[in-house]
């Protein structure tokens, strides 16, 4: 209590400050114009399956070509806030590197937009991709955890941050392309506790969706524990 009524008195003291370029703010929000202008977001016409963005509204078509060949996914809905670009980027690494925990409500809060489809196809429970324990002693957080955490008071979903482990120790995945990160992260995770999430409706939350290579994992991990769905949200996607 003491410390909301701290940050109210200094928020009327000092000048907000735009969460990525320091800037300060003159106008409500996290960001300055500039920083929210160079953010590429996801709007529709987008994939009703995958979240791909479609080029253009074409007599209805409401799938991307992988979804209408239906190629097998484990997923059943994605969604993205942002396009992945140097913009994109830079918000998510500042974020990941810099300790801007504080970020995390700002992504979090797109992340909200991003998931209504997925939100409103019913969701029951939010699993963030873990790290590795020893990657975690490293970093001191998980990026995607606090992001699901933050997610979680927004939704009021219940947050799972203990049921899917990375048992395995992996190379980070930009190290590699292509089937590599497939390899990379094989069978890299499991189910700790499926008693948690049997029968659930689970959303996965990463920052970025670059292949799905990740997220697949995760997601095969969780329907051998018997999970009913695994949708996928994320802060950017490649495409
Ligand atoms: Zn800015
Ligand atoms: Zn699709």
């Amino acid at each position: 209590m003491l410390e909301i009524l701290w940050q109210k008195l200094l928020d009327n003291i000092l000048p907000r400050r735009c969460r990525k370029c320091g800037q300060p703010l003159s106008t409500d929000g996290e960001l300055c114009e500039r920083c929210l202008n160079e953010l590429n977001f996801i709007y529709p016409p987008y994939c009703r399956k995958c979240g791909f963005p479609l080029e253009e509204e074409t007599s209805g078509k409401t799938l991307c070509a992988a979804c209408l060949q239906k190629k097998r996914s484990p997923f059943r809905l994605s969604r993205s806030a942002l396009r992945y670009d140097e913009a994109s980027k830079n918000l998510i690494l500042a974020f990941k590197f810099m300790d801007k925990t504080e970020n995390a409500r700002l992504l979090a809060a797109m992340l909200n937009v991003a998931g209504r489809d997925i939100f409103a196809a019913g969701a029951e429970v939010i699993v963030p991709v873990p790290l590795h324990y020893t990657r975690l002693l490293k970093r001191k957080y998980n990026q995607s955890a606090l992001l699901a955490r933050e997610l979680g008071r927004y939704t009021g979903l219940p947050v799972d941050c203990r049921s899917l482990v990375r048992h395995k120790r992996t190379r980070p995945q930009v190290e590699f392309s292509g089937l590599e990160r497939i390899k990379n992260v094989k069978n890299a995770f499991s189910v700790k506790h499926p008693e948690n999430l049997v029968g659930r409706r689970v959303v996965l939350i990463d920052d970025v969706f670059t292949t799905g290579s990740t997220l697949k994992e995760c997601a095969l991990a969780l329907k051998k524990a018997g999970v009913r769905s695994v949708d996928t949200l994320t802060v950017a996607r490649v495409c």
